[in-house]
């Protein structure tokens, strides 16, 4: 299609195309592996709460009707989990589909949008594909986010602050008085995006959610939670924003699409988010295994970032999609970081303990770079 090219807009051109790594299927065409350690996409190696498989005899229904296009059982449950009004909360397609939501409702061309770097990359590419500049702030030393750095980027007129705590892909997350003290330098007519894909797994002593620091001010926010990594439920897509106020959160209502969130994934997400002692069992597991991982992989001396969520990012001391591909052939799949400048990382999930085992004694196999 030779006008492609020329029929689509520049900002969608300059994308890169998403990381996604592998699936199972492709690496078992590839390689054949006794065994496969997915590891590449922070899925829990859990699932989801046994409730959410019982449902299984309901999906009938709901599959033949429409979903709730407010989701309004979900909505109730998150808003009393969090302590909110249920019409502040949003329900996506994911979270992802929030963050074009939200960069459909509010970015013009030529606005800024600030954002850390190594950076998750939608929350580059929808705000470049509304033509809004990005302005990434590289971490400091120890893979912290630069608060100062991002304090000054903040002084010149900007539309969006969007971050992740825990950061992916680093794993840092931000302590309660750097968080403070960002949310108070954004000026009010700066949107602040947290993004909490990551917030279950935060155990460290004096690690907070946003939350509870946001509502606390008058000026617009919004905190992303989904139901992918912790609650086990990636495949099925269903992501929620918690929101200022109900003005700001109708508003941005009325730019997704009216049934983004299914109604097995609603119905899957109600069960799941009614099952602590599930979510007590995963987060438990994850912080062993990243606490395996990262002793490990600085016994065999690779520089690693100090991780809050479920995945440890690491400097492989050589190309990362030359390492990925060593691991790949041990049926270990990871994900070789691509933006510039990191091309030498590589971000493993915390999975079960086979899977780190297996990791390990394929890395340990590969060996430490010399270069
Ligand atoms: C995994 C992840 C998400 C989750 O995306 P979903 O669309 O909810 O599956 C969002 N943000 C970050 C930073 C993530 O790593």
């Amino acid at each position: 299609m030779p006008e492609a090219s020329s029929l689509v807009r520049p900002e969608v051109l300059a994308l890169a195309p998403y990381n996604s790594g592998l699936t199972i299927g492709e690496v078992l065409d590839r390689y054949a592996p006794a065994r496969i350690a997915k590891l590449g996409s922070n899925e829990s190696p859990l699932g989801p709460a046994p409730a959410v498989s019982e449902l299984a005899a309901l999906t009938t229904d709901l599959m033949r009707l429409y979903p709730d296009p407010q989701g309004r059982a979900l909505c109730h449950a998150i808003g009393a989990r969090f302590s909110i009004s249920d019409e502040q909360v949003i329900l996506g397609n994911g979270s992802e589909d929030l963050i074009s939501v939200i960069c459909r409702a509010i970015l013009r061309p030529g606005d800024r949008v600030i954002t850390p770097y190594p950076s998750f990359p939608l929350h580059e590419d929808y705000a470049t594909v509304m033509g809004a500049i990005v302005q990434r702030v590289p971490v400091g030393p120890g893979f912290a986010m630069d608060v100062d750095g991002i304090c000054a980027a903040l002084q010149k007129p900007a539309r969006l602050l969007i971050f992740s705590n825990p950061m992916n892909p680093v794993g840092t997350a931000l302590p309660v008085a750097e968080l403070e003290r960002l949310i108070a330098a954004a000026p009010r007519d700066v949107l602040i995006v947290i993004d909490e894909a990551y917030a279950e797994y935060m155990s460290a002593p004096g690690s907070i959610t946003a939350i509870d620091l946001l509502r606390k001010v008058d000026r617009p926010w919004v905190v992303l939670r989904t139901f992918s990594k912790a609650y086990g439920l990636a495949g099925l897509r269903l992501g929620f924003g918690l929101v200022d106020s109900l003005e700001f959160a109708q508003i941005l209502s009325r730019v997704r699409t009216p049934f983004n969130a299914n109604a097995v994934a609603q119905a899957a997400a109600l069960a799941a988010l009614a099952d602590d002692s599930h979510l007590a069992q995963v987060v438990g597991l994850a912080r062993t295994e990243c606490h395996r991982i990262d002793v490990f992989l600085r016994e065999q001396g690779f520089q690693t970032a100090p991780s809050a969520a479920n995945f440890i990012f690491f400097d492989c001391q050589r190309p990362a999609v030359d390492f990925a591909e060593e691991l790949l052939r041990r049926g270990v799949i990871v994900k070789p970081w691509k933006q510039a400048g990191f091309e030498r990382f590589v971000r493993v999930t915390a999975g079960s303990r086979n899977d780190s085992d297996q990791f390990m004694a394929a890395v340990a196999e590969i060996g430490a770079a010399t270069s």
